[in-house]
């Protein structure tokens, strides 16, 4: 089944469960716009290189289109198009006047040089600029995308229009309009909403073993906020491998020792930490696995075998809808990305708002009112699962569709 068809399995299952009108369904079941370009790149050696590159607007019912895009070799219709679907579904639960869109290019960035992206960045731009704008379509930083590369996004579309439009995309810098607390804000939101699933079952932070999947921008800020509260992170991962600890580890040392290494698996005490497959780190012991790298990841050969009790899926789409079966049959309760990730697109929104307003907050007050948003969705989700007796994904679905629902009656 294609990433796609996955998603909407799963918007189909809440559908049900709420008794959703069936037009709703209908509009929902495609993308409003698929934009598929070739950009070309003049490499450093002089050649010329087509890259594909999608972006896909789902609907824009609740506002403006909404969501990152992403530089990887797996990027396709099928994923974009997927990812777009979650976006709209993700701020709907969140409950902010935002649409749902994805983009991504089919590359390997690590093979490019910083002057060939900044060329490729600046190429996708102008062939997206006739269906993106700040109160059209407003990109944002997803896998292998990053403030830099947000940077030239908007100065490249700012040269188009003859103007400084930088409200055209979000997760800039600091220094050129982005917002206090974007970068960590994916990361952010999840803890706020684990902080609150652990509080409310009485498990304290410094009882609680944590791994994380994906030591990149959500999994490594993620291992950082929820070490500062005193969780244990005790395995962490990225593209390469992973490593086990029997202490917790600091992840700020990971970091800077991945930065110097390129992988967490050269990194750690060896007296007290071991290296893992990707494979087998998802199948550690612990109290919290946290899913913070790509699609896929559990499927119904491994969920059988994860031991976690508790899932928070920072990634989008990490479990499959097979291996969802398996985990709830296993009892492992799973707090879903809709959810858990919504914070990135919730900080996304501020910084269009202080864009506009060309006034911006302090990082304190930004993650106030990100907490306020995160912990309330979670309250809205909860109640909807004990009404309709449903998992937290049904549940943070049907949260969404009903608001989605709203919306587009009033069409
Ligand atoms: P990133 O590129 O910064 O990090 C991804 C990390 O995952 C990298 O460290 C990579 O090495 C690692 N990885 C890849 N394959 C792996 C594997 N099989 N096992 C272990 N590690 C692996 O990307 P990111 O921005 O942190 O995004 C991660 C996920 O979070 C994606 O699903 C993305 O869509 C989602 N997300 C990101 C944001 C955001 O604001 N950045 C917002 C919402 C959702």
């Amino acid at each position: 089944m294609s990433l796609f068809n996955n998603t909407l399995a799963q918007i189909e299952k809440a559908a049900s469960l709420i008794g959703l009108n069936e037009d709703v369904l209908h509009i929902l079941s495609e993308p409003q716009r698929k934009v598929e370009v070739s950009i070309p790149v003049r490499m450093d050696d002089g050649s010329l290189r087509l890259f594909e590159g999608f972006r896909v607007q789902h609907n824009n019912v609740c506002g403006p289109y909404k969501g990152g895009f992403r530089y990887h070799t797996q990027v396709d219709m099928e994923e974009v198009k997927a990812l777009s679907a979650w976006m709209t579904i993700k701020c709907a639960v969140v409950g902010i006047p935002l649409g749902g869109a994805k983009g991504g290019v089919v590359v390997n960035p690590k093979e490019l040089s910083e002057g060939e992206i900044e060329r490729l960045t600046r190429n996708y731009v102008r062939l997206l600029e006739p269906v993106i704008g700040p109160d059209m379509d407003i990109p944002a930083p997803d896998v292998n995308t990053n403030a830099k590369i947000m940077d030239w996004f908007a100065d490249e579309y700012s040269k188009l229009k003859g103007k400084d439009m930088k409200g055209v995309v979000t997760g800039k810098s600091l220094e050129n309009g982005g917002s206090k607390g974007r970068s960590a804000a994916t990361a952010q939101g999840g803890v706020y909403i684990l902080d609150e699933f652990l509080r409310e079952k009485d498990i304290k932070p410094e009882e609680t073993t944590i791994v994380v999947q994906g030591f990149g921008n959500a999994g490594e800020t993620a291992a950082r906020l929820l070490t500062e509260e005193g969780y244990k992170v005790v395995g962490v991962s990225d593209s390469q491998g992973g490593i086990v600890c029997a202490h917790a580890v600091n992840p700020e040392e990971i970091s800077s020792c991945k930065t110097d290494k390129s992988s967490v698996v050269h990194c750690g005490d060896p007296a007290d930490c071991r290296r893992v497959t990707n494979e087998d780190l998802l199948e550690l012991e612990c109290d919290v696995l946290v899913l913070a790298a790509m699609e896929n990841q559990l499927t119904k050969e491994n969920a059988p075998l994860v031991k976690a009790k508790y899932i928070l899926e920072l990634a989008n789409g990490p479990i499959t809808p097979e291996a969802d079966e398996t985990l709830k049959q296993k009892n492992i309760c799973i707090i879903p990305d809709i959810l858990a990730n919504a914070g990135g697109v919730t900080v996304s929104y501020f910084e269009m708002l202080q864009n506009a307003d060309n006034n911006y907050l302090s990082e304190e007050e930004i993650n106030e009112k990100l907490k306020e948003i995160m912990v309330t969705a979670w309250q809205e989700v909860k109640t909807n699962a004990e009404k309709y007796e449903c998992t937290l994904r049904e549940a943070a679905y049907a949260t969404a569709l009903g608001r989605l629902e709203e919306k587009l009656s009033e069409l």
